[in-house]
């Protein structure tokens, strides 16, 4: 098994693959200082323990955040903090990138340190190559595959900033965002007293293509800013600017044969999601999978690249849409060009049927009792992921695909067991008692989809 790149997507892979008995090279470009510093959600806990590398990561001395403050749109502040005091890390990307490759070595993973190409690459002698590269996408470059977004692009500036005593925000653990008149602003902090700040701009209307020096367009965006105005203004930059290209991507396909794209290498999400590695962790997990179920159950490789594909398709969509939504919040207080270019999509639009369920919702809440009988829903054997290989399971067909989950709620199972009760309550007694425990709060979201999707028809 070859895996290209040894960000968090190709190491995760190539850590899995080797603990489930694969024989696993990675090759990597020599271990460099990539300045990037980033946020990571609390949600990133049970894939870092999937990956088996939660306490490594626990180890590692980064900055625990408990949420964000943002400026979106309206000048006051929005303080989020973390449900149930959890906390998020704000990570170095080289200390990162450290911990888990050092992390797929310990588990037998055969490192080499050097840049590869596309003309280097000897597929015929792996049986599989994972592209963990990010957007170098060596292997996505070479078989054609990589879409570049159609709007405008959007390049980010960062610089380490210092600071004598406390930083002037609620939280100094928080990420902060601030949309402005020409851009965004976001910052991290990288350690006690240190914090990044950058901002994301369009590279056209920002003087960067005229080779203004980039020092000079950060700090004339920083001081269009109003709070990010007042973090800087009594601190020092110590180091950077530096630029990275942030303009979005995406695969038409993201996995062949003998190939896949895992994270950043099939797509690029907004960082404004602060999910680019959650996203790169769990694409790495699934790209493991796949391989793993393919080279030990050919019958099922077809299923499991093409599960793997549409994934990541599902993921990068969901994605932009989300981002797109939060981009068009702050539109309208900001008239520039930069915020008219990437907030106008139609596919901005919720989804469809929100109404149809909380109609269904009330309408359960209010009877008396219910009667429920089997309704239009086709069921086929689709692939889901059980443990660490992929296998074919009943599913509910729709035309936005296959659905066997609903907040956690296995509607398959529900499908058998509604018919049965004329109770709420009883029926969802029987549903943790025979299915397993769920929240009263997803099972109804459920079963009122199930009703509103006409899974069930309700008397
Ligand atoms: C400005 C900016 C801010 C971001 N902020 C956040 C954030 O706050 N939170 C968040 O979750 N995400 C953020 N992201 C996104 C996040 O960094 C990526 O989504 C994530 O790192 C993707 O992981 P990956 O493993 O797919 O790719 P990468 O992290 O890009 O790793 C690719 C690896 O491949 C190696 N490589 C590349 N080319 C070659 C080659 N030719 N030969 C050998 N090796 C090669 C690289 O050295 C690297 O080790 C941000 C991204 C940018 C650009």
């Amino acid at each position: 098994m070859l895996v290209l790149g040894g960000g968090p997507a190709g190491s995760s892979a190539a850590r899995l693959l080797s603990t489930w008995g694969h024989s696993v090279r990675l090759i990597t470009r020599p271990a460099g200082e990539s300045r990037l510093a980033v946020s990571i959600p609390p949600s990133c806990h049970k894939l870092f323990d999937a990956i088996g590398v939660g306490d490594a990561i626990e180890r590692a001395g980064f900055v625990r955040s408990t949420g964000n403050t943002v400026w979106w749109g309206r000048p006051e502040p929005r303080v989020e903090t973390f449900a149930d005091g959890a906390r998020g890390w704000q990570a170095s990307m080289h200390v990162l990138e450290r911990v888990l490759l050092e992390q797929a070595a310990a588990a037998g993973v055969a490192i080499e340190h050097r840049a590869i190409g596309a003309g280097d690459l000897e597929p015929q002698l792996a049986r599989f190559v994972i592209d963990g590269t990010g957007r170098s996408g060596v292997l996505a470059r070479l078989n054609s595959v990589r879409v570049y977004d159609d709007g405008p692009r959007t390049v980010a500036l960062a610089a380490s900033w210092t600071r004598d005593g406390d930083w002037p925000v609620p939280d100094d653990t928080h990420t902060l965002i601030e949309s402005y008149e020409s851009g965004w602003a976001w910052s991290v902090p990288t350690s006690p007293g240190t914090r990044h700040i950058a901002v994301m701009v369009d590279p056209q209307r920002s003087g960067l293509v005229r080779d203004a020096p980039a020092r000079e367009v950060y700090l004339a965006e920083i001081a269009k800013t109003s709070a990010f105005r007042d973090l800087a203004s009594a601190a020092s930059c110590i180091d950077g600017p530096w630029g990275w290209d942030a303009s979005g991507y995406r695969a038409v396909q993201y996995a062949g044969d003998h190939w896949l794209l895992a994270g950043d290498a099939g797509s690029f999400i907004d960082p404004l999601s602060s999910a680019g590695v959650k996203k790169a962790l769990a694409s790495g997990w699934l790209a493991a999978v796949a391989v793993h179920t393919s080279l030990t159950r050919p019958a099922m490789r077809a299923h499991s690249l093409g599960f793997f594909s549409g994934r990541e398709q599902e993921i990068e969509g969901h994605y932009s849409r989300m981002s797109r939504l939060f981009l068009a919040e702050a539109a309208p207080t900001h008239p520039h060009a930069f915020w008219r270019d990437r907030s106008d999509s139609p596919e901005a639009a919720t989804h469809v049927d929100t109404a149809a369920v909380r109609e269904a919702f009330e309408r359960l809440r209010s009877a008396t009792s219910i009667h429920l009988s089997l309704g239009e829903a086709r069921i086929e054997p689709h692939p889901a992921v059980r443990g660490h290989e992929i296998v074919l399971e009943p599913a509910i067909v729709c035309d936005d695909g296959p659905i066997r989950f609903v907040r956690g709620v296995d509607v398959v199972a529900l499908r058998d067991l509604g018919p049965r009760f004329a109770q709420v309550p009883d029926l969802f007694d029987e549903y943790c008692r025979t299915i397993g425990p769920v929240a009263l709060h997803d099972f109804l979201f459920a079963l009122a989809t199930a009703v509103a999707r006409r899974w069930f028809v309700s008397q």
